[in-house]
């Protein structure tokens, strides 16, 4: 999938010094093709690339450090300013204010209509009414009715009559009667675009006036989903787009395409069939979800504000010469706690998140260890080597931690120094740099 191809993409990058011509060439290839496989049009993409590699290339001087990290947060942040770059509001002028819910059928319009009337309610202190202007399938008028209940939602309708224009007229008639200040109309959809919809959602535009049209589309139709989107546009000039169905296995590259094709904001996304499944769409968090990233960039930030150069080369060079001693290990455990709370900061890294759910790490977890630690003597910390049995037995006592515990710390640093040797030919740094990844 998406993110094991950028994991990939970015590994590339490891090692290496510096974001130059030719190592970020590379990278963006592997980017570029992960977008196309997301869906991304193939123009949308390419442009896309380039931009970055534009800004990466910038930015070469400033930090040298990470350059597989740099690059993540230019492609993260490129790809949030292409979705629009902020969160887009919805229009709520007028008396009452019309919003007209446009797309095919089985896209979710009537699902997001009550999503959108309970979030009108509960989030803009509105008092919305929902109108039934689907008239081809009497089972819609039922659907909506039900999901108005739930929410608490007057709904609207008039079962026997065939003319959607008239009952949206009827709708906004009957919301201003009984003083709603905002009407949500559902419409009706086809499995496919075809004229007579077009013509009939056209003249309901006309007619209705609406403050705002919002056309639905399933994020899981790939590239139609652009396809439709353009196509609406074309007859409604609508102000924004709808991406349900984002709760399963969607690839987000629909986002991106739409908003790069009919220039027109993501207002919202659906990420389940329950009334209280709706998000206002955020660009960056979008990009995190494309990227598949987690809140990585954070990470990195935060890392980078915490992490001293100096200090890690320093780190580096004791670790090759296997100097890293138990006084670096204390100050690596100060460095990650520095960086904040470590099951907050594992928790950004992509996919540990839904293992933390299930393995509660403990926040005291360092306790024990630093205690272990401290009771060595400062000669004990520097040489490991000369910790012998009698030295162990009084660093329990002085720890008030079992003798087996030490023995176990022990074991475990001089297994981590293994490690650590092994991997600083990828290019991490310490302990922290393992985090980063
Ligand atoms: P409409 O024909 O455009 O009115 O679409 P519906 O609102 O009737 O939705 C079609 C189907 O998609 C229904 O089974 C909904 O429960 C489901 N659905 C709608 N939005 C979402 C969503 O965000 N996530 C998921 N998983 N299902 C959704
Ligand atoms: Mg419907």
């Amino acid at each position: 999938n998406l993110t094991d191809k950028l994991e990939k993409a970015f590994h590339i990058l490891k090692g290496h010094g510096r974001i130059t011509e030719v190592n970020v060439a590379d990278t963006l290839k592997e980017v570029r093709r992960a977008l196309l496989d997301a869906d991304v049009n193939f123009k949308i993409a390419k442009e896309f690339t380039n931009t970055v590699k534009e800004k990466a290339l910038g930015q070469k001087v400033l930090t040298s450090l990470q350059p597989g990290q740099l690059l993540v947060k230019i492609v993260r942040d490129e790809m949030a300013a292409l979705m629009g770059g902020q969160a887009s509001d919805i229009n709520l002028q007028g008396a009452p204010a019309v919003i007209l819910i446009a797309g095919l059928q089985g896209s979710g319009k009537t699902t997001f209509s009550a999503k959108l009337a309970s979030y009108i309610k509960r989030k803009k202190g509105r008092n919305p009414m929902l109108v039934a202007a689907d008239v081809y399938r009497p089972a819609a008028i039922d659907q909506l009715k039900v999901l108005g209940q739930q929410i608490n939602v007057p709904v609207f309708s008039i079962p026997e009559n065939m003319n959607p224009v008239e009952i949206a007229q009827k709708g906004i008639e009957e919301a201003k009667r009984l003083g709603h200040n905002v009407v949500i109309i559902d419409t009706a959809g086809r499995l496919s675009i075809d004229e007579q919809m077009m013509r009939e959602i056209a003249e309901i535009h006309k007619t209705v006036k609406p403050s705002e049209t919002l056309f639905v589309v399933d994020a899981m139709t790939g590239q139609d989903a652009v396809n439709t989107a353009k196509a609406f546009n074309d007859v409604l000039d609508y102000d924004g787009v709808v991406l349900t169905k984002l709760d399963g296995d969607t690839r987000g590259g629909a986002a991106l395409s739409i908003r790069a094709t009919v220039n027109k904001p993501i207002k919202f996304v659906g990420t389940g069939e329950k009334v209280d499944a709706l998000d206002v769409f955020h660009p960056d968090r979008m990009a995190d979800r494309i990227l598949g990233m987690g809140d990585v960039v954070s990470l990195v930030e935060r890392a980078q504000e915490q992490y001293n150069e100096e200090e890690a080369r320093k780190l580096n060079k004791k670790i090759a010469t296997n100097k890293f001693d138990f006084e670096d290990f204390y100050n690596q455990i100060q460095q990650i706690k520095k960086m904040g709370n470590v099951k907050d900061l594992m928790g950004m890294l992509p996919g540990v998140n839904k293992m933390i759910k299930d393995f509660d790490i403990d926040e005291n977890a360092f306790k024990h260890v630093e205690a272990i630690i401290l009771s060595m003597t400062p000669q004990e910390r520097r040489n490991p080597e000369i910790l012998n049995g009698s030295r162990k037995k009084r660093i329990a006592l002085g720890s008030g931690r079992d003798i087996t515990e030490v023995n176990r710390l022990i074991k475990q640093f001089e297994d981590m120094k293994k490690i650590m040797r092994m991997m600083q030919s990828g290019g991490p740094r310490g302990l922290a740099g393992m985090m980063r990844g």
